[in-house]
């Protein structure tokens, strides 16, 4: 969903030659599908967005697949982007690169100062190789890489699987889907069931955004510190719930599954050196983009 705001944005600026490669024709953890793409699309600057992710479902079900399929991606990458002498290399991490307890708000001075949240450290700490990888490269070839950390994205075209998307989607789905259960399976008062306590605070930045945001990295930012990307706001899963269920017109009944992994405890970065160092500023109120996530979701469930 990322890549194609990122290439509608270019485009407007008058950059037209984008290549954006396919998974199915570049399985980036193999070596030589790297070289090809670098020979096939011959880059300038390549934006790193290609990573396996998914929500606490997916993390706990392939520690394995997501620390390694990461990390020889990124490091793949970056390695060949240096050897075949492009300009810049914009390197995607994440959030999950925080350590489980880092005060809220994340300030990326403090991203060194722990280990992450169980569940995702794998992909976390897969992602986070690609910082050090920058900022060696930075200070042995002069290599010109950066390193951004968003938050959690949702919007349109996201991944609705229920076991392995992230929160937003999932309960998109699980509201809605239960709205159109036939009554005859769904007898007495429609129930949908959320995962954790509810406790856990999150913060979603639309994709929108974090692609204006990449954009802006990639003509304005040189530096080797990581940069947050987010919105600014922290909302606790409860309220989520409770937002979502409201905005989709479910009104029964919500079982929490205390079974399920809560993830990490707080979640909320501190924006300032994004605007500071090239004036990102995120635009989309949060209810707007439930509402355009969920229109979506509605428009095109038939393909799920
Ligand atoms: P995280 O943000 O990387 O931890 O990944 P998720 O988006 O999967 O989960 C965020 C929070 O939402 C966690 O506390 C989950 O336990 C909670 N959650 C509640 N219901 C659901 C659900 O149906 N699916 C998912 N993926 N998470 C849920």
């Amino acid at each position: 969903m990322l890549a194609t705001q990122i290439k509608k944005l270019f485009n407007e600026r008058g950059c037209q030659d984008i290549f954006v490669p396919k998974s199915k024709d570049y399985d980036l953890v193999e070596m030589k599908a790297v070289k090809k793409l670098y020979r096939d699309a011959k880059p300038d600057i390549v934006i790193h967005l290609a990573a396996r992710v998914g929500g606490i479902g997916a993390n706990r079900a392939n520690p394995g697949k997501f620390f390694y399929d990461n990390l020889m991606m990124g490091v793949q990458m970056m390695e060949m982007g240096r050897q075949a002498g492009i300009e810049k290399f914009v390197a995607i991490g994440t959030i999950c690169a925080y350590p489980k307890f880092t005060p809220v708000p994340f300030k990326e001075d403090d991203l060194w100062n722990g280990y992450p949240e169980e569940t995702n450290a794998p992909y976390g700490l897969a992602k986070k190789m690609l910082l050090l990888q920058a900022q060696a490269y930075r200070q042995q070839y002069g290599f010109n890489a950066i390193h951004l950390l968003p938050v959690n994205l949702y919007g349109p075209r996201d991944s609705f699987d229920l076991e392995s998307s992230h929160v937003i989607p999932a309960l998109i789905r699980k509201c809605i889907d239960v709205k159109s259960l036939p009554q005859s399976s769904n007898p007495k008062r429609p129930i949908i069931t959320v995962w954790g306590t509810g406790k856990p605070t999150r913060e979603f930045l639309y994709v929108e955004d974090c692609a204006e945001a990449i954009v802006l990295a990639a003509e304005r930012y040189n530096k080797p510190d990581p940069i947050n990307i987010g919105a600014g706001f922290e909302i606790s899963i409860k309220d989520l719930v409770e937002l979502i269920a409201k905005l989709v017109g479910f009104g029964d009944k919500i079982i929490w599954d205390n079974s399920k992994s809560d993830g990490q405890p707080k979640r909320m970065l501190d924006t300032s050196r994004a605007e500071k160092e090239f004036g990102f500023k995120a635009k989309t109120l949060f209810k707007d983009g439930l509402k355009k996530t969920i229109e979506w979701y509605i428009s095109n469930k038939q393909l799920k």
